[in-house]
């Protein structure tokens, strides 16, 4: 895509942390902006005027994405508004941590639904609308996590690494439509997410991080812009914003 400018992309999960910084960033570069949301409907609004106020255009969508039809409700909804979808970003994720005596079956169904599960819903309902445009985008956000695991995160890193494995095939099956889907895994980044984690394993994280600290939401949503304006010939690809953390 070789300007933002008027383009339709949808965020999910935009209302907060890595997502909201995605949304401001296209937003900024000219890009019409959906804006979902699960719960966060105020943050979620400010996105939109932020946008708004920047000269783009945008729309707060509620949707659980890991319901099929709440996920194809917003896809629908978006071509409604706008008539088209441009680029997808699979961004909404959730984590329940625990080591794998403690993890229940509904923890490992519920991370599994949130990350992995929605990232087919959405572009399963977006599929048709790109074949008939002849073009489009995808973007998933996975985790290093996903290359690597992580003590706590059995659910969390499959459905990571799942979303790499689905990333590939997507490609692979929707090249012929001239789009292109690739993930952005990013390393541990200053969100609500990294928030929770307790300081004392913070200090621990930092010092295995080899630039010495963790990204901003800033640095991944500017990977995201990057795939999308400037990655017409990247596909099935993984994108490593991390720091250093993991190398390939
Ligand atoms: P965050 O601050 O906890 O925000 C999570 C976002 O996901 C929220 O906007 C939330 O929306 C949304 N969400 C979750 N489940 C949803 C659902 N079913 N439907 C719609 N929205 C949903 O997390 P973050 O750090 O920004 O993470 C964003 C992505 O980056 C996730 O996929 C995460 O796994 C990945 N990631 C994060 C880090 C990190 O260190 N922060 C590292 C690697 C990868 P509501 O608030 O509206 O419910």
């Amino acid at each position: 895509m070789a300007t933002l400018e008027g383009a339709v992309v949808v965020v999910t999960g935009a209302g907060r942390g890595i997502g909201r910084a995605i949304a401001e960033e296209l937003g900024a570069g000219g890009a019409r902006v959906v804006v979902n949301y699960g719960s966060s409907r105020g943050p979620a609004e400010e996105v939109v005027s932020t946008i708004t106020e920047g000269g783009s255009k945008a729309l707060a969508v509620q949707a659980d994405v890991s319901d099929p039809e709440q996920a194809a409700r917003l896809i629908e909804q978006t071509v409604a508004e706008f008539g088209r979808i441009d680029a997808l970003i699979n961004n909404a994720g959730i984590t329940i941590d625990r080591s794998m005596r403690n993890l229940s079956i509904e923890d490992w169904n519920r991370v599994i639904q949130n990350n992995l599960n929605s990232c087919f819903y959405t572009a399963k309902a977006a599929l048709p609308h790109f074949m008939e445009q002849q073009g489009g985008t995808i973007v998933n956000i996975s985790s290093f996590v996903g290359h690597m695991g992580n003590f706590g995160q059995a659910n969390y890193s499959a459905a990571k690494a799942g979303i790499i494995g689905f990333t590939k095939t997507a490609a692979i099956e929707m090249a012929r439509y001239h789009v292109t889907v690739n993930c952005v895994c990013p390393g541990f980044t200053e969100t609500d997410m990294y928030t929770v984690v307790p300081e004392k394993v913070k200090e621990q994280i930092v010092k295995r991080i080899p630039l010495g600290r963790v990204g901003t939401s800033r640095e991944i949503a500017r990977a995201v812009r990057y795939l999308i304006v400037d990655g017409d010939y990247i596909t099935g690809q993984t994108l490593n914003v991390n720091g250093g953390i993991f190398m390939m």
